[in-house]
């Protein structure tokens, strides 16, 4: 039988619970089409480690859909402009009559999926569009039919919503024949990668997540907010690229629930993925937000002061701050961060080096391994004061504060920055003139008082403003 249908599979990396690759199975012999897009990666900031997992994950994919019998080939463009042409080329030259893939919200991700349909559409092809990659897939609306902008109320929307709906992720397609020979793929547009924390590998993925769901989950309130304790999942590159799905996760996290006779909507761990929904659905309402606007425009007119040589030491790791270097350096050696590090790290370079949230962002996205558009310029956003339900301006975090609090005994500050190993636990969230001279380590390069009262009369100017 001929292949008709083509799934075109973008951050979706995964055979399990994919609407579109589930439903082309179901009408017929289907084939998988991957868009390498290097140049537009870049413009997107894309970051090495992240363009490496994805290479690996698209490896490791090819070879499982190949035992289901489904080829996967891949179309080489630099950019998104020029995948209409290319995509139709492949559907005409391979007799394709139907175009399946899974809604994406991004602005530009967007204006692609609307060319390549026009495109299509001039040969006869017709595109089928499945939802978007979301626990509630459909739009969380309050009652007056508004998005929400406060994560509260749309949280106890997006429960009842989801108390609703059918859960169940879609399964792998059937096998469509004998298993096939992989393509072999072209990969040289790949880099390096900690693949020895984040294996590219669906199956790994999954096995994380329901280890975690099993092992961690009932005690991630407790473990959460101390980054030298392995309480969170680390899933987060996995669902970046959707090698993991937000359905699965829920799969996941109901049946341990279940098991341990607890209410999901007791979960804590659900609700950090309700702030995953909350982002990705506010791009898609807000497209101003992806367009590098706050969502408070007034903040548009603060003064950011975007030190050249202040900024490099933050990106470095080496502005004095112990838990701040240590967090920048796990960030540059290992492609993550641990999310109460990056709210310390954020709000150490939009309140205190009082510069602009859209550096600090775009140099996250270079760097980060989990880099998701939506979720990144949801926590820049939130930690400088410009967002949806931000932090309130006037609450600037103390950097040294939160690591007596978030890393008591110091440890996890010793592993990232080894030079202060053999300080104290008391001394070492800001050891002393003497103690910086002899461990080589820099002075600090704010001081933390003036800096807080300067970024808060700077916010207090604009509500002086006409
Ligand atoms: P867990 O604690 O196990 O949480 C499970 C999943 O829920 C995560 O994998 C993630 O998908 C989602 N999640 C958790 N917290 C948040 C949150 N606050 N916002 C949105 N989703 C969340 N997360 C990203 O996935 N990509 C990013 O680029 C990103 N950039 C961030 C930048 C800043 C400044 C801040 C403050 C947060 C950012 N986050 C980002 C959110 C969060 O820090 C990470 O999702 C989390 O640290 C990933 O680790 P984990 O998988 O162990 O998370």
């Amino acid at each position: 039988m001929k292949i008709e249908h083509l799934v075109w599979l973008r951050n979706d990396l995964r055979s399990i619970d994919n609407p579109a690759l589930y439903h082309a199975s179901k009408q017929g012999k289907v084939a998988v089409v991957i868009a390498i897009t290097p140049q537009q990666w870049k413009e997107h900031n894309e970051s090495d480690a992240k363009t490496g997992l994805r290479a690996g994950l698209i490896q490791t994919l090819s070879e499982s859909l190949a035992t289901l019998g489904i080829p996967l080939h891949l179309i080489h463009a630099e950019k998104f402009a020029q995948l209409p042409d290319k995509i139709t080329q492949f559907c005409l030259e391979n007799g394709i009559k139907h175009l399946w893939f899974n809604h994406d919200l991004p602005v530009h991700e967007q204006q692609r999926d609307q060319a390549v349909f026009e495109a299509l559409k001039k040969h006869n092809i017709a595109t089928h569009i499945q939802p978007v990659d979301l626990i509630v897939p459909q739009t969380v609306l309050s009652q007056q039919g508004t998005p929400f902008k406060v994560f509260t109320p749309f949280f106890k929307r997006w429960v009842t919503l989801l108390a609703q709906q059918d859960i169940t992720p879609f399964p792998a397609p059937e096998p469509q024949s004998e298993p096939i020979e992989p393509i072999l793929l072209d990969l040289n547009w790949s880099k390096p990668f900690r693949e020895d924390l984040w294996p590219a590998d669906q199956d790994i993925a999954k096995q994380r997540l329901w280890q975690f769901c099993h092992h961690k989950e009932r005690h991630y309130q407790d473990g959460r907010d101390y980054p030298i304790q392995p309480a969170t999942s680390t899933i987060s590159p996995y669902l970046a690229l959707g090698a993991l799905g937000s359905r699965q996760c829920l799969e996941a996290i109901f049946y341990t629930c279940d098991q341990e006779e607890r209410d999901w909507q007791d979960s804590i761990w659900l609700k950090e993925l309700a702030w995953r929904d909350f982002y990705r659905q506010l791009m898609g309402h807000f497209p101003l937000l992806s367009m590098n606007q706050p969502f408070k425009p007034d903040t548009n007119l603060l003064r950011w002061r975007n030190n050249q040589d202040e900024f490099h030491a933050w990106c470095e790791g080496k502005t004095g701050f112990p838990i701040v270097d240590a967090a920048m350096r796990q960030l540059n050696q290992t492609g993550w961060m641990h999310n109460r590090l990056r709210m310390i790290t954020a709000s150490f370079f939009t309140k205190l080096l009082f510069a602009d949230w859209r550096k600090g962002e775009a140099y996250f996205m270079s760097k980060l391994i989990d880099g998701e558009f939506s979720a990144n310029n949801g926590g820049w956003q939130w930690s400088a004061s410009t967002g949806c339900d931000a932090v309130p301006y006037f609450r600037v975090f103390n950097p040294t504060r939160q690591s007596e609090i978030y890393d008591k005994t110091g440890d996890f500050i010793k592993r990232f920055v080894p030079e202060l190993a053999e300080l104290d636990s008391k001394s070492i969230h800001n050891p002393s003139s003497e103690q910086r001279t002899s461990c080589h380590y820099p002075a600090p390069i704010v001081d933390y008082k003036s800096a807080r009262l300067a970024a808060i009369a700077a916010f207090d100017e604009l509500k002086n403003l006409p």
